[in-house]
């Protein structure tokens, strides 16, 4: 019974991205008791966010009927550069452009409970690793396709951060010298070219220049409320504009893929995020056989590409494991 509980029994993790905030109650043995989301809405301020990621974490704890004594450590995976050491956000272009905001203090002010932030990709790579691969790869690449891409590196059995902590910023990598524009300022990232954001962008452009597609059928002309279900569900009816614009980006995916397997070696390249969750029938096949015809010669052996089962939950799991992590040492 949650009453007779120690301090340390749970841990809440949050997945903190664009457009929502997910929270989720964890067990010591990692096992998540109960969920809650609200939207971000960024767009009204720092503070109007902090607000709101306190509440969807005191809405999840108390949902599990818990009170906030009762969580070791909240964990937190934000959607752009973090300075872990301090858990200020450096640099978030889909947080409305927050730059050096100390995310840590403000949240242990308004929750009254250590918090640990870290990158959304890194804190995806280490829940998937530490629960569905249970630890045991020594090396393996996170690609998590959703609003923007995320990654991150789990390298020697150790999440990698890289010198000043913000290794793994695999969304942009330049695949496309002179690409579309991403939200670093820079062009032709690869999240410019295969996220949700972009995919979303080419159809709705593709429909500007006169292409036909179901969607319009499904949900008007201005695609209101389009989702990655959506496309998935057109593709299924044979929609071959929608067919072309998700190869396209399963491509641009493999291609990451690819280089990341040259580079790195890994014995697991674990791909997650919304978009994969969606249509993962759709491009693993794609991802897989684009990979193989850009990776170097023999580097491909034995190397497994995946799916992550965790789906959209990848995010509060590995921000879970990364509060435990964190409450274990104090
Ligand atoms: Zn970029």
């Amino acid at each position: 019974m949650a009453e007779s509980s120690t301090k340390t029994d749970y841990v809440v993790g949050v997945d903190l991205g664009g457009t929502k905030i997910l929270s989720g109650v964890f067990t010591n043995s990692l096992e998540c008791i109960t969920t809650t989301k609200l939207s971000t809405k960024a767009q009204r301020g720092l503070d109007a966010v902090v607000e709101r990621i306190s509440r969807c974490v005191q809405d999840a704890t108390d949902e599990a009927d818990l009170s906030l004594k009762q969580v070791a450590a909240v964990g937190i995976g934000a959607p752009g550069a973090v300075e872990f050491e301090t858990g200020t956000v450096i640099f978030a272009p889909n947080l409305d452009g927050w730059k050096d905001v100390p995310l840590k203090k403000e949240l242990e002010k308004a929750l009254g409970v250590p918090v640990f932030v870290e990158n959304d990709g890194n804190v995806a790579v280490l829940g998937v690793h530490v629960t569905e691969l249970k630890g045991k790869p020594r090396n393996v690449i996170g690609i998590f396709v959703g609003t923007g891409i995320g990654g991150g590196l789990i390298i020697n059995g150790e999440l990698y951060s890289g010198f000043c902590h913000t290794a793994g910023e695999i969304g942009h990598m330049v695949l496309e010298v002179d690409g579309p524009k991403c939200g670093c300022g820079n062009k032709g990232c690869f999240e410019a070219l295969a996220s949700r954001t972009a995919i979303f962008q080419q159809i709705k452009a593709g429909i500007k220049d006169g292409q036909k597609t179901l969607l319009t059928e499904m949900l008007g002309d201005d695609l209101a409320d389009l989702r990655s279900g959506d496309l998935r569900k057109a593709m299924r009816r044979g929609d071959k504009f929608v067919d072309r614009v998700i190869e396209d980006a399963a491509e641009y995916i493999g291609i990451a893929t690819a280089n990341f397997i040259n580079i790195f070696n890994p014995e697991v390249v674990v791909l997650g995020g919304g978009v994969i969750a969606a249509l993962q029938d759709e491009m693993m096949g794609v991802i897989v056989e684009t990979a193989n015809d850009y990776a170097m010669p023999g580097t491909m052996k034995g190397v497994e590409i995946i799916a992550s089962k965790l789906g959209d939950d990848a995010g509060i799991t590995g921000a879970a494991v990364l509060a435990r992590k964190q409450a274990k040492k104090a």
